[in-house]
């Protein structure tokens, strides 16, 4: 049977506005499932040097609005000061966010000390609700009482505008407890508690049987989202299926935030797939399943359940495109990019056509505009940064500009046409250098890598052709 691949640019960083900064991959935990310990080794942090070139950028041309600083624990690392005095001297984001295992946090000053710097939001990793769960899966005794004691700590900051969120990564080994971690959490008041299907970055095999069948989480989870729904809290779900969520499917969010880190980060990620992609009107945010759980358990044919498209199937082309993370809300609609929409202001009336979408990435800013007299007639009108080492229909200020994925052309050539020029009129107009997109490929370079990347980077990459 073929398999119905998921696109690819489904996992390039498509939510715009977020910005993440690996800082370094240690860690004085070492979760059973843990990606960093996977696959991220081969990654080292982002120089400080460079993150303040993009600060710098950011304060220019401003774009992002929350930074987050992940790797290992990034509270280990005493340089997180260091980098969140450039994004707080900026003046260029509302959040500073980190990632952490919350365990240094057990100490009251240290928390103190990161809220005094400007870190606002904090998403704490939890994958237990006792200490006998967490500290199995972390390896070290004592790990989950430093977490509870350090989320106690910021939740007393509360009113010094500390956001809490949590993070549980799902696996065979806290599958059952999902709903029970919602009850240890519920105390600290979090804005968000968000739900991560484990993704093997390495062991493909699934040697360590961590990968939970849909099934298994089936239950659980949806009895997760629907205490955390009765006590207010927000959840949100990655890499699961969204016809498997009842009445929470809006918990539903695959998208990552831009990454500061060597673009290849993700060709390590698995891939997804699943066969019923062009009939689910599910599949242009579900993901499916991923390809080393379809390898081990099949396609589930009779678990998923596709809810009937209202719009014909197209082949996706681009990632989803989702503004910035705001931990209150869900955000799971449509970005408007208000800024980006006005470079096209009044096309649509003035050529009769309809933008239909507007989809933005860190590389493209798409604006999709259908035919006013056959809507079933698109193009796509594509933005990328202004160069000239590659062909363009025009450039402006900041932007080459280009046309594609025209769809039923025949016949409306002339329509399809005006809008194209209607566009590259406007944008050159309106276009005075403060909105940005981005070359760099994922903004670093090989000195990312660390030493042992090669052997190691080399045989995943192998393994995936
Ligand atoms: S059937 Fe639809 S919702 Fe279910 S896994 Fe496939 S794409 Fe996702």
């Amino acid at each position: 049977m073929p398999a119905m691949q998921s696109y690819k640019g489904r996992f390039e960083p498509t939510r715009f506005e977020d910005l993440t900064v690996t800082i370094d991959f240690r860690c004085h935990s070492a979760c059973r499932f843990c990606i960093v310990q996977e696959g991220m080794n081969y990654f080292k942090g982002v120089p400080l040097e460079k993150f303040s070139q993009v600060v710098a950028d950011n304060a220019k041309a401003p774009r992002y609005k929350r930074v987050t600083f992940t790797g290992g624990e990034v509270t280990l690392d005493h340089r997180l000061f260091d980098y969140v005095a450039v994004a707080r001297e900026s003046g260029s984001f509302e959040h500073i966010r980190v990632q952490t295992n919350g365990r240094l946090m057990a100490n009251k000053a240290f928390a103190e000390r990161l809220v005094d710097a400007g870190i606002d939001e904090y998403f704490v990793s939890l994958h237990g609700h006792d200490a006998e769960t967490q500290d199995y899966i972390s390896q070290r005794k004592g790990s989950f009482d430093e977490a509870i004691a350090g989320l106690e700590h910021l939740h007393a900051m509360a009113d010094r505008g500390v956001v809490i969120m949590t993070n549980t990564v799902m696996t065979t080994l806290n599958a059952a407890v999902l709903p029970d971690i919602v009850e240890t959490v519920r105390r600290f008041d979090p804005a968000r508690m968000e739900f991560w299907n484990y993704l093997p970055m390495e062991d493909f095999g699934d040697e360590r049987n961590l990968i939970a069948t849909v099934e298994q989480l089936r239950a659980p989870l949806n009895s997760a989202l629907g205490k955390a729904r009765d006590y207010g809290i927000n959840a949100l779900v990655k890499y699961y299926p969204q016809c498997l969520l009842g009445e929470h499917a809006d918990c539903m969010d695959n998208a990552q935030p831009d990454v500061v880190i060597v673009e290849d980060f993700y060709e390590i990620y698995p891939q997804f797939a699943c066969m019923w992609e062009a009939k689910c009107g599910h599949s242009d945010t579900c993901l499916g399943l991923h390809h080393p759980y379809i390898e081990k358990f099949g396609w589930e044919l009779e678990q998923l359940t596709p809810v009937p498209r209202t719009t014909p199937w197209r082949e996706p082309e681009y990632g989803l495109a989702l503004p910035t993370d705001d931990p209150h809300g869900r955000n799971l609609a449509a970005a408007s990019h208000p800024d980006w929409a006005s470079l096209v202001d009044g096309v649509a009336e003035r050529t009769g056509t309809r933008l239909s979408d507007l989809l933005l990435d860190r590389r493209h800013c798409i604006f999709r505009y259908a035919l006013g007299g056959d809507p079933e007639a698109s193009v796509d009108i594509v933005l990328t940064t202004r160069t000239s080492e590659r062909r363009a229909l025009a450039r402006t200020r900041s932007f080459n500009i280009h046309y594609r994925n025209v769809v039923n052309g025949g016949g409306n050539e002339q329509a399809l046409r005006e809008v194209v020029q209607a566009v590259i009129a406007s944008v050159t107009q309106r276009d005075l250098g403060t909105l940005s997109l981005d070359e760099r490929k994922g903004l670093v370079g090989p000195e990312a890598f660390r030493r042992q990347r090669d052997q190691r980077f080399d045989k995943v990459a192998l393994e995936r052709k």
